[in-house]
Parts: structure tokens; C-alpha cells; sequence
């Protein structure tokens, strides 16, 4: 019975796309004659009509189905390829369809991402390689992290560098990458931690470094993750205990990243101008912006000390 109605439907689409069609066509034509000597096939309106009827067909069929498994993922990846044929570059077959059968398929998904990723209509749409790079560390087993970076790096690239969906992507490249530095022999604190300090060196040291991944410049972000990285990797919580190695790479992090931030180097607290010991786990400090006559803290670039109120000859001793 269901097959019966699906047919009707389809029957009945077409009748209308074809008449709907050839009215788009003859009003194309009035608008834009010059169109009729480039082709004499119906162009733009119709084609996308067309393609999301198609696509509404699509959706109609998976609809009848419970789920997408390997009894019908042959069927369902049919007609995705169906669809792709007759309009490759309507962004929702692989944003919404695709994802469809990446637990039961998820070589084919990628496979159908990947085409995606190389059409130069969908370039600037950034979950598609995202998604690519997701079905890979997510649903391929064993998951393919080294495989899955170059997406993750294009969908960082096409959000354009902004906040939010860019971060979200960035967590996965440093995590992918991460994974793949580590090969199991380093927890995945410890591991993120090192790809995020080599991406900060590379991208400090020169533009073109290729050791590591550059992110644009010594950017806020990476100096936001390198800091949360840090205190995941000396902070013990119950499924993670920190590691002799762990802690002495955090270390050199805040020697080198952090040395003008003033923050605790064993626990990664902030502390203020004069602080001796640290207020999170008093630890003896670096002591920053003290006054060079009483001793007593100043804020660094003070003309005056605060305390007596001498004047300082040049800049306060650091
Ligand atoms: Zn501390
Ligand atoms: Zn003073």
C-alpha cells in the first residue's frame, strides 16, 4: 500500500514540476531571452525545483524506514547518489543526508563528504568537511585521526576564524592531532597539551613553520587552550592523576608562554604585584613590581611608590 502512494506521488510531482516547469521557462524567457540562445534546456528555477523535489522524496522515503542499517543502507546510499547526480551541490544531501547512514556506512559517508569537500560551488561551507573528519574519529573503527586533520583543518579555515563553530572545530583538529602524536603512549591531557605548545612554537617562531599548525599567530585562543590544557594536565580529577612527564611539560609552558602573566607555575593560579606565595597552593613565587626603597608592592609602570611616596627614577624595579 505504502509503495502504491509513493508512486502516485511521484507520478503526481512530475506532472507538476512539469508544468510548474515549463511556466518557469516561458517566464525565464520573457525576463531574460538572451537565455533561450545560450540553452534550450530549462535552466536555474526549474532544475532547483526539480532537486528539491527530489529531495523532499528522499526525506519522504526515509521517513518510512525505523532506521538506516545495513539492510537498507544500500538503498538509501542509491539514492543520495541519485540526488548528488542530478544536483551536486545542494548542501543539505551531505549536511543532512549524508549524516543519515554515517553509523551504518560510514566509509561511503565519507566517501560522499569527501566529494562534497571538492566542489568548488560548496567551498565556503564549513560543517561538510567537519562532518567528514567527525564520521572518521566517531564512527570508523579503529577511528582515523590522522586521516580525519586535513578536514578538520578545512572546516577551521572556512568558518573564517570567528568564535564559536571555529572553536568547536579547533577542538577537534588539536584533538585528532593530539591522538595522533600521542599513538597511545601519552594519556590524551598530556598529549593535547604538547600538539597545542608545538602549534604555539611553530606559530611564534615563523610563519611558515611546518611542525606545527598554524592557527593564526600567537592567536587568543591558543593561549586560552594551551592555559586550560595546562591545569587538565596538573590537575588531578577522578579518572586522571597527573604524571611526573605531564607536569614537567606544563611546566616549561608557563616558563615560556606565561612568564609575563604571573601565574603559579605549580598550580596555575594569577597572582598580584609583591605576592611571595602563592594564595592556591603556596608555592614561593617569582616576585614581579616591587618598590626598590620600602620593599612593598607596586603596580608595574607606577611613577610614584604608593606606600612613601618617592619617586621613581625610571621604572619601578621589577
Ligand atoms: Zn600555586
Ligand atoms: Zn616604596
Amino acid at each position: 500500500m505504502k509503495n502504491v502512494i509513493h508512486i502516485i506521488i511521484i507520478i503526481v510531482s512530475c506532472l507538476v514540476a512539469g508544468i510548474l516547469g515549463g511556466k518557469l521557462n516561458t517566464t525565464q524567457r520573457e525576463l531574460a531571452p538572451s537565455k533561450e540562445a545560450i540553452s534550450g534546456m530549462p535552466l536555474g528555477g526549474f532544475q532547483k525545483f526539480i532537486s528539491d523535489m527530489e529531495w523532499m522524496l528522499f526525506v519522504n522515503y526515509l521517513g518510512s524506514l525505523n532506521t538506516v542499517d545495513e539492510s537498507n543502507v544500500d538503498e538509501v546510499s542509491r539514492r543520495l547518489e541519485r540526488l548528488m547526480s542530478h544536483d551536486p551541490n545542494l548542501g543539505k544531501i551531505y549536511q543532512e543526508g549524508a549524516l543519515m547512514i554515517s553509523i551504518a556506512d560510514p566509509e561511503k559517508t565519507v566517501e560522499i563528504l569527501t566529494k562534497a569537500c571538492n566542489n568548488p560551488h560548496l567551498k565556503s561551507n564549513s560543517q561538510i568537511p567537519f562532518y567528514a573528519g567527525f564520521v572518521m574519529v566517531q564512527h570508523m573503527k579503529p577511528p582515523k585521526y590522522k586521516e580525519a586533520i586535513p578536514f578538520f583543518k578545512m572546516a577551521v579555515d572556512r568558518s573564517g576564524g570567528g568564535e564559536g563553530f571555529n572553536n568547536y572545530y579547533a577542538s577537534y583538529y588539536y584533538r585528532a592531532k593530539a591522538k595522533v602524536w600521542s599513538d597511545g603512549k601519552f594519556d590524551d591531557r598530556h598529549a593535547l597539551l604538547h600538539v597545542l605548545y608545538d602549534s604555539w612554537l611553530g606559530d611564534t617562531r615563523d610563519e611558515n613553520y611546518v611542525g606545527g599548525g598554524t592557527m593564526g599567530g600567537d592567536s587568543v585562543d591558543l593561549k586560552d587552550r594551551l592555559f586550560s590544557a595546562i591545569r587538565n594536565v596538573k590537575n588531578e580529577s577522578e579518572d586522571y592523576k597527573p604524571t611526573v612527564d605531564g607536569n614537567k611539560l606544563a611546566d616549561a609552558v608557563v616558563q615560556r608562554v606565561f612568564s609575563d602573566s604571573h601565574i603559579c607555575h605549580a598550580c596555575t593560579a594569577a597572582y598580584g604585584p609583591g605576592v611571595e606565595y602563592c594564595s592556591g597552593c603556596g608555592t614561593k613565587l617569582k616576585v614581579y613590581g616591587v618598590c626598590q626603597f620600602c620593599q612593598k608592592a607596586v603596580l608595574p609602570g607606577a611613577k610614584f611608590c604608593t606606600t612613601t611616596g618617592q619617586k621613581f627614577p625610571e621604572e619601578p624595579k621589577k
